[in-house]
Formats: C-alpha cells, structure tokens, sequence
C-alpha cells in the first residue's frame, strides 16, 4: 500500500516550524509495510488543501492530513476533505459530547467555534482524540483512506499511535514489506572506537546496520524489510544480540529512551540520589534529569553555581582555590561536586564547569574546555573535555558529559552489586 502524508500550515512552508509529525507518521506506517511515496507541505487554505487531497488521492490508496483541524474559519481541513469528496458537512453528535466532556473536566466554557470541530463530512468517522478538542476524522471514498489528525505532537502522537495505526492495521492488515528499526543509544565511546568494535556487523543489506554520531551520542541504526513484523522483529533481536555482546555497556537505552531517564532508573535501582552544581551548563543538567517523570525519587535538585559568589557563598568553593587554578578548572570542579554532595546529603554531587566561549575570558585553557567531575563517599573524579561548537553546543555537550560520567558510575555500582 502506498501513502502520502500532507502537512497543512503555512509555518512549513515560512520555514518557520519543521514537519516532524510528517517524519513520525512515515515511520509508523513504514513499520505496517505501508511505504510513504510522498509528503507535501501545503497553505492554510481550503482549495489548496482539497486539491492536495484529490491529487494524492489519484496516486496513493492512503492519505494522510495532518494539522487545520482547530476551531478556528482558517482551519480548512474539515471543509478540504467534503468538497473533495463531494458531500457536505455534518455534525457528528458523539464527538460534540466528547467536546463538551472535555471541556466540563477541565471546567473551561466552550471557546468560540468549538462544537465546528465535531463537524464531519457526510459518511466519515471521528477518530477520538483524549488530549484535545479536534477529533481526527477517518474517511473512505472509493477505494482511498483520507485519514486526517489534528496539529499539535501531544495530540498528534498518541493519536497516531493509538487510534489511527491499529486502526489502518485492521483495515490494510500488514500488507507488503514491513520495516523495522530499532535504535540503540550509545554514550561515552567514541565513534572511531565502536568503528573497531562493531565494523564487521555493520551492514548496509538486510537488516542494515549503520552508526550515526551526534554531539555527545552515538547512534546504532538496525532496519529490516521483512514480510511481517514478527520476523522483521526476530531479525532485529538477533542483530541487537551481536551488537550487545560486543559493546552493550556503552548502550543506555533503545529507540526514544534517553540518557536522564537511564540515570534516573539506575538511581531509583540503587536507591540513590543525587544532585547537581553547574557552572557552564547553567542548570541543563538539572532541566533534563526533571524531564523524567519520577525524577524527584531520585534527583534532589541543583545550584547553578555561575559566579563566583554561588561557587564561594553557597558551594564552599575555597578563595584560595579560585585564585589559584580559576574557576574553570579541576580543583574548582571538584570542590562543587563536593559542595553540592555535602549541603544535599546527595550520594552523588555532579558538578560543571567550562569556557561556552566566545571569549577565553583570561583562562588558560582554550575556548569549549568543559571540566565535569562527580562525587561520591570519600571518592572524586573529573573529566576534562575540548567540545566544538556554539555557547549552546558547548553547554549541551558539557550536559551530556555530566550525565555520561553519572551514568557510568551508577551503572559500574549496580554491576558490583
Ligand atoms: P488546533 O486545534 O491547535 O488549531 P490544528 O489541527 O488546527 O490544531 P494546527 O493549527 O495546524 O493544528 O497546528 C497546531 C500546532 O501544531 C502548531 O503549533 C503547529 O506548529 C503544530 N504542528 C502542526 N502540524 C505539525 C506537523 N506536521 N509537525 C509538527 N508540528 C506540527
Ligand atoms: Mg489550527
């Protein structure tokens, strides 16, 4: 089955935002063997997008709008999907009750033009949408499936994934070849090195395996084509098997898990906390360990120790320290994981310090320097680090050092039992 996914909204066109419900769509179908032959961005305008619509229609037996589904007149995916089908706009009664249910839970009055989103084209469904107003509307003309899901990611993903996957898999079955992909993260070994690790398996046949390197991480892709998912699935596995016996310590999570939430169950694991001092990444390391729910099991909550007034009045960083190595170096990095540790009684203090640049500032070391150092017991480390980039490359880059070293040592702890 081919599809093709239109993106409706000016802002993709402006260059102003990126399709990236586009993106998560033509993977999702990709793993039911539906292959994506095109994505369009189009106008906020109901010819346009009716005839976007009529033109995919005439290639593709799946077609895919995402976004114009709010209350508002210039929304026109509503009014796009009838004309091309030829039929009018009707109020589905069930989706005005779900509009009105949503809003009494939230105790909020109708907002102007609501109850237009329950207006459907003669013959097609809702699709239920739990985080939001607009539902999705689902439509077979012909022999084509016009399914539309409305714009916002925290609507669209769980919509896509929920409703309208399952949905298309009962309709289509797993028609053609599936493709699978499965990503597995992997922090604190250098590109070059798992070059050497995993050379021989990597591959560019069936499954494929390819290494993609970015700032702080590098990526294993495994992708398969296969005749169904169980398969693709088994063939995932048994190269996922290899790769793990060769370097699975290096490797903190598969497909979305991140590195914060690896660090946050390894805490929660070992019924640890921690918490941070950060100089250079001014609080980017707290930021994203509180991006994981549950965190405040675990993370007790940071400084962002910038100046030295916070690294002396607050961290205990010693006069005499700053003056003699500066406060980017490893004896000041040292000393505010230890601060930290100690005001807290955190069992791990992360602590940062780093040049985001432009300036030097009078350092000795050269612009993207980055020291993170963590503290533990009676024992502390640090690591010194060169990172390229912008203040804002530096900066995440430092975080992810910071976050790098915790994870190792919690990961090293809890294998020592
Ligand atoms: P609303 O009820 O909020 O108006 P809608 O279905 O009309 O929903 P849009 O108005 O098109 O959706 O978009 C709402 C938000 O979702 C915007 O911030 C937009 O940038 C974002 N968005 C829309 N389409 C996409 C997309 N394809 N990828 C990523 N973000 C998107
Ligand atoms: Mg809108």
């Amino acid at each position: 089955v081919r599809a093709e996914i239109i993106s409706i909204g000016s802002e993709f066109l402006l260059g102003d935002s990126s399709d990236t419900n586009g993106e998560l769509a033509a993977r999702e179908l990709a793993r039911l063997g539906i292959e994506t032959v095109r994505r369009t961005s189009v106008g906020d305008s109901v010819d346009l997008v009716a005839e976007a619509v009529a033109e995919a229609a005439r290639r593709a037996r799946l077609v895919i709008t995402i976004g114009g589904l709010g209350p508002t007149p210039d929304d026109p995916t509503r009014e796009a999907l009838a004309r091309w089908a030829g039929v009018e706009l009707e109020i589905d009664p069930e989706s005005k009750e779900r509009i009105e249910e949503f809003l009494r839970r939230r105790n909020r009055q109708p907002p102007e033009g609501v109850f237009g989103q329950a207006r459907l084209p003669r013959g097609a469904e809702a699709l239920p949408n739990d985080a939001g107003t607009a539902p999705g509307v689902y439509f077979k003309v012909g022999d084509t499936i016009a399914a539309s899901l409305p714009g916002p990611p925290g609507e669209f993903a769980p919509m896509l994934k929920g409703v309208l996957i399952p949905r298309l898999r009962r309709d289509l079955g797993e028609t053609g070849r599936v493709i699978v992909t499965r990503v597995l993260h992997t922090a604190g070994r250098p590109e070059m090195s798992l070059m050497e690790d995993i050379g021989d398996i990597l591959s560019d046949g069936n499954p494929s395996v390819v290494l993609l390197a970015s700032p702080g991480t590098v990526k294993i892709k495994i992708t398969t084509a296969q005749n169904d998912s169980v398969t693709a699935d088994r063939a995932i596995a048994e190269v996922e098997s290899r790769i793990r016996d060769r370097v699975g310590s290096h490797i903190f999570g598969i497909d979305d898990e991140t590195l914060e939430k690896r660090v946050i169950e390894e805490l929660i694991g070992l019924k640890a906390t921690a918490a941070s001092a950060e100089s250079v990444t001014g609080g980017l390391v707290s930021n994203r360990l509180t991006d994981v729910p549950g965190s405040s099991k675990a993370f007790l909550g940071g400084v962002c120790g910038y100046t030295e007034l916070v690294k002396k009045g607050i961290l205990k960083v010693s006069d005499s320290d700053l003056a003699e190595f500066g406060a980017v170096s490893e004896q000041v990095t040292q000393s505010m994981a230890r601060g930290i540790k100690e005001i807290t009684g955190a069992d791990y203090g992360i602590a940062t310090t780093g040049l985001a640049g432009p300036e030097r500032n009078g350092s000795k070391y050269p612009v993207g320097t980055c020291f993170v150092s963590l503290s533990r017991s009676e024992d502390t480390r640090c690591e010194r680090h060169l990172f390229a980039g912008s203040r804002r490359d530096v900066k995440w880059r430092a975080s992810q050092a910071a976050l790098v070293l915790l994870w190792q040592t919690l990961r090293d702890a809890r294998r020592q039992g």
